[in-house]
């Protein structure tokens, strides 16, 4: 497939997610240029605000079409540099994705989308008397993808 032209594929993102959802410029997308390990920074070409797995794939298609990398973000607490954008790629924030789907206290298992903060876990599990027992430290603000990323 060729590779799609930087206007069309501009275009294409706002297409699938709105305008509002599809962040440029410096001043939006600061704080996505780096994670926790502040002493690297990259521009990204756009920072995209998913709310479904279906958009997820779709922005990867696209993604994928034009030969833009892609970086997927949590909440950015990372202190290896692992959120830290390609130059000129695209950051898929995770954060919307942030329901929790289901509680199941007898199996002890919570289906949740990635974008759930950790602590949020434990808040819903709390009720039952369980909690989500792994902590990075950074628990009221990493999210579940991230955890999971990292691992
Ligand atoms: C004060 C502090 C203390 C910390 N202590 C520890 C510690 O003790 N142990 C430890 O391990 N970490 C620690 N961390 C690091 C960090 O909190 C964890 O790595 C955390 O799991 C990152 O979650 P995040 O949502 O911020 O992910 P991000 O920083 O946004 O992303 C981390 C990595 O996960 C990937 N990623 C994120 N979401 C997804 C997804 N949905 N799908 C696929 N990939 C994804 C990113 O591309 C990136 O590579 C600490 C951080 C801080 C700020």
């Amino acid at each position: 497939m060729a590779p799609v032209d930087a206007a069309s594929f501009h275009d294409a993102l706002i297409q699938r997610l709105g305008s509002e959802r599809v962040l440029t410029g410096a001043a939006p997308m600061a704080a996505y240029e780096s994670d926790a390990l502040t002493a690297f920074r990259a521009r990204p070409r756009a920072v995209v605000l998913v709310e479904s797995a279906e958009e997820v794939v779709d922005v990867v298609r696209l993604c994928a079409a034009a030969e833009v990398p892609f970086l997927a973000r949590g909440s950015g607490t990372s202190l290896s540099g692992g959120s830290l954008p390609v130059d000129d790629g695209v950051v898929i924030a995770m954060n919307r994705l942030n329901r929790i789907l289901e509680v199941d206290p007898v199996r002890r298992i919570a289906v949740v989308e990635p974008g759930v903060v950790n602590l949020t876990v434990s808040d819903a599990a709390a009720p039952y008397g369980l909690y989500y027992s792994p902590d990075p430290s950074s628990q009221s603000v990493c999210t579940i993808g991230g955890n999971l990323a990292t691992a």
